[in-house]
């Protein structure tokens, strides 16, 4: 039967964009079909009063030769149309009594954590175990990138160090708590403590920055997928806003189309899944969960969500030199500062993004834009709207530790909850990254004929690269189906 497209795309997140680009790239009938008036999803940013807000996202490595983002962008003509800031210090970290700087430049980070904690012989060890172990991730991740050439073999690093913990390794190597702490200060961008993370992911996270460097889009990051929706169209895909998939369309166990809440359907060969795992599953079971999703939420839970503070501040921040993302430790628990009963005590972080101090473009002139994180559970509270105002208060006291004035100063401020994140994007309770990171995540088929899934809850990890490799990889097996 002739259907009206070969692939459709359900949510238009970085996963879904990434997957769309690819497929429209090599020439394949695309439809995007997006709930909400943007593009992006999680990576988006917003405007008030002159200020521009990143939604959620930080920053985001890619951009090297190799990279996932310039790769995107290279197989849409698009490159040219974008600008990004490579940001250095990638991350401030301050514990007590110690201010740590993770530069772009991995030896100048080793020297300086040496110099602090000289009794550590292993320190070079440690990262060169990291460093392979990202490698392995990194071949595969790359290689599945490259349509041409065979699907690549998944590579020893999964067997070998797939069941191990971050602490595991960090144990077998390192003595000193405090320096273990310093090292899992990036446990705040996987939403897990040492004990409980997987390696795998945690030297995704860490040594990525290190390799290919930490960037922001110049303008803020609703550019990126701005821009990838425009090299989409100019590549003959088709993009559709305010277009909530309300059921996929089954035969037999073949997808074969979707409806919309307005009530159209469109048919198509394939199908591509970027949102939310479960509400995939319910949208094919008329709104009842699958056991299989249900076995997947018992067997690796879902990440956590955010609370975010957004502040527009006209406070002179240039004490903090070039530190524009900041993770402030009131204590060098990890365990107890990733254990979400502790959010909004002094046991857990917060995260400070300051995009303006390296983008003047991001905040009216002698202001700045900061976006401050708490990582929470949406189960912290059943009343988020009640105890938005209080909850606030409690984050930006914590957040003058590092900005002593950043509330007399303010000229915005508005916070976003876990139920905010879970009704911009349909993220089951606001989950910032998917499935927990924890050891064998692994990817997932969907077991139903010509659906597959792109984004945070493929299994590939959470965070922008990952999401965009999900993507690559829905493309590569509906090109290899399809030649
Ligand atoms: C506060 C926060 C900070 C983060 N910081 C970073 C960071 O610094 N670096 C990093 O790499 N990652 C970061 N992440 C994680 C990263 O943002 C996500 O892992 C990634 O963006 C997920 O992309 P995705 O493709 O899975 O899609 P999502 O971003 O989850 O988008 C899904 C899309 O599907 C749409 N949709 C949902 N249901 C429907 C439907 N029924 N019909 C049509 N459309 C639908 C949604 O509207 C949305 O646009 C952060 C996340 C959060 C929440």
């Amino acid at each position: 039967m002739k259907k009206d497209y070969d692939v459709i795309v359900i949510g238009s997140g970085i996963g879904g964009l990434a997957c769309a680009g690819i497929l429209a790239s090599k020439g394949l009938k695309v439809l995007v079909l997006e709930k909400n008036a943007n593009p992006g999803g999680y990576l988006t940013s917003f405007k008030r009063k002159g200020f521009i807000f990143d939604s959620a996202v930080d920053c985001f490595s890619g951009m090297d030769k190799n990279g996932a983002v310039r790769y995107l962008l290279q197989q849409l003509d698009i490159g040219d149309k974008i600008d990004f800031i490579k940001i250095d210090p990638i991350r401030e970290s301050v514990f007590p009594g110690m201010r740590i700087k993770t530069w772009n430049n991995v030896n100048a980070y080793i020297e300086n954590l040496k110099e602090l904690f000289p009794s550590e012989k292993n320190i070079d060890s440690f990262f060169k175990e990291m460093g392979n172990i990202y490698s392995g991730i990194n071949r595969w991740l790359t290689g599945i990138a490259q349509y041409e050439k065979n699907k690549p073999a998944l590579p020893s690093v999964f067997l070998n160090y797939g069941g191990l913990t971050y602490k595991s390794l960090m144990d077998s190597y390192l003595y000193d708590e405090r320096l273990k702490s310093i090292l899992s200060d990036r446990c705040s961008f996987l939403g897990l403590p040492p004990s409980k993370i997987s390696v795998i992911n945690t030297a995704a996270a860490l040594m990525s920055y290190f390799t290919s460097g930490a960037y922001r889009v110049v303008g803020g990051c609703q550019k990126l997928p701005d821009t990838l929706t425009t090299g989409i169209k100019e590549k003959g895909g088709h993009i559709l806003f305010k277009k909530e998939i309300t059921e996929i369309i089954m035969e037999d166990n073949k997808v074969i189309g979707v409806a919309t809440a307005d009530g159209t359907q469109y048919t198509s060969h394939f199908i591509v899944s970027n949102i939310d795992y479960t509400e995939t599953f319910s949208l094919l079971n008329g709104g009842r969960h699958s056991s299989e999703a249900q076995d997947r939420f018992n067997e690796y839970g879902i990440s956590p969500s955010f609370f975010i503070l957004y502040i527009g501040t006209a406070a002179d921040l240039s004490f903090l030199g070039s530190s524009s993302s900041i993770g402030y430790f009131s204590s060098f628990d990890m365990e107890k500062a990733f254990d979400f009963k502790n959010s909004f005590t002094d046991a857990a972080p917060i995260g400070l993004t300051i995009p303006s101090i390296t983008d003047h473009s991001m905040a009216p002139q002698n202001s700045h834009s900061i976006v401050i994180h708490q990582l929470t559970d949406y189960t912290y509270t059943k009343k988020w709207k009640e105890e938005k105002k209080r909850l606030s208060e409690i984050i930006i006291r914590r957040a003058e530790k590092i900005i002593p004035t950043i509330k007399d100063n303010a000229i915005h401020i508005e916070a976003a909850t876990p139920a905010t994140l879970e009704r911009y994007t349909a993220n089951f309770r606001g989950a910032a990254y998917g499935w927990q990171p924890v050891p064998w995540l692994r990817p997932i088929k969907t077991g139903i004929d010509n659906l597959y899934l792109a984004g945070h809850w493929s299994g590939l990890g959470g965070g922008i690269i990952a999401a965009i490799y999900s993507g690559f990889k829905a493309a590569r097996e509906i090109l290899k189906q399809v030649s």
